[in-house]
């Protein structure tokens, strides 16, 4: 399997050569060049190896078909080693939980985290231990967190050889179960760096560090960000899974409610659809950042501007542009990379919107490719999250709150719903407070975590201070 890039380069590329690589060199974002069929008899055959063999043997068979360039053997081994009953909590490793007949929860959220993001970052880090051992290299990873992408990172990355995380995070902003679950790590590849800001100020500092090309090249500077080709391929076997579990034969559809924000998780299941997994409807849910809801709605891509973006209770769904949305516009528009090229790289720099409406590829959008979406708000997730309590005796988190509210209003007779879990509630305690009046249990794994020596750094917020920081634990 080859890789190309969404805006044209059809430079034939390996999976271990993008693994690695955030952007392609002309700005877009990496692709295989088709999407592997799944025929009915080989569907049922991964139903049997699931079935029979879970979770771990599933995402091998997923992924062998997307990367040719790892021994099968070490392919093997690497899913065994990442998706096992003492990481993810179960052996069932994505359990579905039925809700109301027709409507079920795929938990993904049992990682060493509690989001949904260890799916795919656990994966990612025994995948660069391994490249980088093969190669024999290092490589320092730079990000800006919000919450969870930051702690997947660290948690997947941390006692890794080859690897060094840096992680900026605005100071005293997130979450204090965030706070603690990050900073608690003594790993001495583990770098917390507080910034005295928000999130932007964390975002603007990784772009100008990135920019720095000499700097980039002599400190072997890469990214974990979701648009890293391997995340979201390691996110396409859990809507495999949530679709066996769903279902007892391969004559059914199902539909998936994805909260969503940079799109990736999504996409996997765009991605899952294209392959032939039988998906009737994959919905969009968003928060009050509704960029995506607005494109599905009217065909119109509006960016939002840093004033324009509000912050939220479910804030892991807080964007102003959707970095993995991309993928899909380059699918829509017959892989015309040229377009998608004139559209993200032209006309949206410049603009900060462009509008398909009167395309006809939108306009069977939904038939085509079976999107839909909707929107949820601080009132809805707050009731959403009471009723589901009371009805069910399930606490459920803000983020997966939207999505449940989103998919309500999309459930067809007869085709089950599934609805992703992207994160447990003790993430967002103060929120569920809010909403039922008592905090969230935790699991035991967390107890008295607040109270653990924490290892960060708090700076003022100014890339060459970070830089100066990363060239002395480097050099040390
Ligand atoms: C990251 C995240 C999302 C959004 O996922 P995308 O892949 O960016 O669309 C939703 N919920 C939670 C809890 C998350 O951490």
């Amino acid at each position: 399997m080859n890789y190309l890039s969404t805006r044209g380069d059809a430079t034939p590329r390996k999976f271990c050569e993008i693994l690695l690589e955030g952007l392609a060199p002309d700005g877009g974002l990496y692709l295989p060049e088709t999407y592997p069929l799944i025929d009915a008899t080989r569907l049922d055959e991964l139903r049997r190896i699931y079935r029979d063999h879970g979770y771990a043997a599933l995402a091998y068979e997923i992924l062998a078909l997307y990367i040719d360039d790892i021994p099968a053997a070490d392919l093997r081994a690497l899913c065994a080693k990442t998706y096992t009953e003492a990481v993810f909590g179960t052996s069932e490793i994505v359990p579905l939980r039925p809700l109301e007949p027709g409507l079920y929860l795929e938990a993904l959220s049992n990682g060493p985290t509690l989001a949904f993001k260890d799916m795919a970052m656990q994966l990612l880090g025994n995948l660069f231990e391994y490249e980088l051992a093969r190669r024999g290299e290092t490589l320092n990873i730079l990000g800006a967190t919000s919450g969870d992408t930051g702690s997947a990172a660290e948690y997947a990355m941390r006692g890794k050889r080859g690897v060094r995380v840096f992680m900026t995070s605005p100071n005293g902003r997130m979450s204090p179960f965030q706070q603690a679950q990050m900073f608690s790590l003594l790993d001495a590849n583990i770098h917390n760096i507080a910034i005295e800001g928000v999130f932007d100020d964390c975002q603007d500092i990784v772009k100008a560090v990135s920019n720095d090309l000499a700097f980039k090249r002599r400190h072997k500077i890469g990214t974990v960000n979701s648009i890293n080709w391997a995340r979201l391929l390691a996110q396409v076997v859990y809507y495999f899974a949530g679709y066996f579990q769903a279902t007892s034969g391969d004559d059914r559809l199902v539909s998936f409610t994805v909260p969503s924000g940079n799109f990736g998780n999504i996409c996997a299941g765009h991605v899952a659809r294209q392959m032939g997994l039988p998906i009737d409807r994959l919905v969009a849910a968003t928060n009050e950042n509704d960029v995506l809801d607005e494109f599905f709605r009217t065909g119109v891509y509006r960016v939002r501007g840093a004033a324009d973006t509000h912050e939220t209770s479910s804030p892991s769904m807080d964007i102003s542009k959707a970095s993995n949305f991309e993928r899909f516009i380059f699918d829509l528009l017959g892989r015309d990379g040229a377009r998608v090229k004139a559209l993200f790289g032209e006309q949206l720099a410049s603009t900060g919107r462009f509008d398909l409406s009167a395309d006809p590829a939108f306009q069977v959008c939904r038939e085509r490719y079976g999107f839909e979406s909707g929107k949820s708000t601080h009132v809805d997730r707050l009731a959403t999250i009471r009723d589901t309590d009371a009805r069910f005796g399930q606490l459920i988190d803000t983020h997966t709150a939207d999505g449940l509210k989103v998919a309500r209003e999309h459930v067809r007779p007869g085709v089950p719903m599934i609805v992703l879990e992207t994160a447990l509630p003790i993430k967002f305690a103060a929120t569920i407070v809010e909403a039922v009046g008592r905090e969230p249990g935790r699991p035991a794994k967390f107890d008295g975590i607040e109270a653990l020596p924490r290892r960060v750094r708090v700076m003022p917020a100014d890339a060459a201070l970070v830089k100066a920081y990363i060239e002395e634990q480097v050099g040390a």
